[in-house]
């Protein structure tokens, strides 16, 4: 069956330059970098050389890249690491809209003796820099917000927050896990701490993450073990994956001024053409600050799982908002910090593009999706209510 994949802020696909560039370091180049052996030598050169693949595209020294097994390390061992390095400071900072990788932790450590103060966003994501300005005191080890939403692609105004919580005296972590390869990160001038990458976002593998911290920072590793990545983080180097992250951002880099404008397009079409054809449809986040490949959209009176399961069936690879946790629907606590109303937090669905994203598959989004929520009202109870308003039927009985 046809797939049409455009769920990409869920995972990329690895690009073949990338799966290229790996297959070397599994069973011929398989020495350990550590190793004082010409041999492993040259795979510490590799490393090395990813290193500085990675700083190139985030606009960074290469020794401030300490690589990691995911985004989710990255983000505990940022927020951890400058934890345990100031123990005297037990109060940080983050938002209500945070991937569980931050969230979870920040309320793991609410209930384990910190003070973390939850920042809002209004009705279109947006941060209200008076509030962070408020709450940044002196015994803020750190403020860790996000620089754009997995969920609604929000893009936070990052240098902007860095510089209040630097006149306050504090360190700014951000999780660019989905910003870095889809839009301009540049850490040569910036006011950000530390800042977390994951490989598989970036058509890298699953399993690879970095971390930037910056020279100067006093940061404690959260896995402790020898003297890997400068004694910022114990444990022998994934080189094969880490080759595949430095290929990944090389690519990157040279990709996107074009397919930045390219996927907006395609996302700015996919959104508009369904916003036309399917009424009761709203899209949710800021509509500039966003991410170029994501659009959320929530359609009132239907499910976002009944969506994503037709969708499936013609072969589309989408998310919804909500997650299904032990039978119950447990509603995006993303959408629900925007205040976005309940029905359409239920009816909400996220499709994300990428530099693999084809005219042709947006059409294919666009030819199937409005006929799905029309069938879904047509037998939801709460969909007669809106069947007058809809355009007349123009579907075929298996849509
Ligand atoms: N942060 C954000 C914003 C993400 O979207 C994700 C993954 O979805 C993560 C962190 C976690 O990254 P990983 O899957 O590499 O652990």
């Amino acid at each position: 069956m046809k797939v049409v994949y455009a769920d990409n802020n869920a995972t990329t696909k690895v690009a073949p330059e990338v799966l290229e560039a790996m297959m070397p370091y599994f069973s011929e180049y398989y020495g350990n970098p550590s190793s004082m052996h010409t041999f492993g030598g040259q795979v510490a050169k590799k490393v090395d050389m990813a290193r500085q693949q990675v700083a190139d595209l985030i606009g960074s020294d290469p020794s401030e890249i300490v690589f990691t097994s995911c985004g989710t390390e990255s983000d505990n061992a940022a927020i951890w690491g400058i934890l345990r390095a100031n123990p005297h400071k037990r109060h940080i900072v983050t938002s209500r809209v945070e991937h569980p990788a931050v969230y979870n932790l920040c309320k793991y450590l609410a209930q384990n003796g910190y003070h973390v103060t939850e920042l809002g966003v209004d009705s279109n994501g947006m941060l209200n820099l008076n509030e962070l300005a408020d709450v940044v005191r002196e015994d803020t080890a750190i403020v860790s917000v996000m620089y754009a939403n997995n969920e609604t692609g929000v893009i936070f105004p990052i240098e902007d927050i860095g510089r209040i919580v630097k006149e306050r005296g504090s360190l700014l972590h951000t999780d660019a896990v989905q910003a870095v390869g889809k839009i301009p990160v540049n850490l040569s001038k910036s006011t950000i701490d530390l800042l977390t990458l994951s490989g598989h976002k970036l058509h890298a593998p699953k399993g690879v993450g970095a971390l930037f911290v910056r020279k100067g920072i006093t940061f404690t590793p959260f896995i402790v073990g020898g003297h890997q990545e400068r004694n910022r983080r114990g444990g022998t180097e994934n080189v094969p994956s880490i080759v595949g992250l430095g290929k990944a951002c090389e690519l990157a880099k040279k990709h996107m001024p074009e397919e930045q404008t390219r996927v907006k397009q395609l996302r700015d079409k996919l959104e508009d053409e369904i916003l036309r054809k399917a009424p009761d449809a709203r899209v949710n986040g800021h509509k500039t600050h966003r991410l170029p490949n994501t659009t959320n959209l929530s359609f009132e009176f239907v499910e976002g799982e009944a969506i994503l399961l037709l969708l499936n069936e013609k072969g589309i690879c989408a998310s919804s908002g909500s997650a299904c946790t032990s039978g119950s629907l447990e509603p995006s606590h993303v959408l629900r910090a925007m205040g976005v109303p309940f029905t359409a937090v239920h009816g909400s669905v996220r499709l994300s593009l990428s530099r693999y994203s084809t005219l042709e598959d947006v059409d294919f989004i666009i030819e199937h999706l409005p006929p799905i929520i029309r069938r879904l009202r047509e037998i939801s109870p709460y969909g007669r209510q809106t069947r007058a308003k809809e355009q007349p039927a123009s579907i075929s009985a298996s849509a």
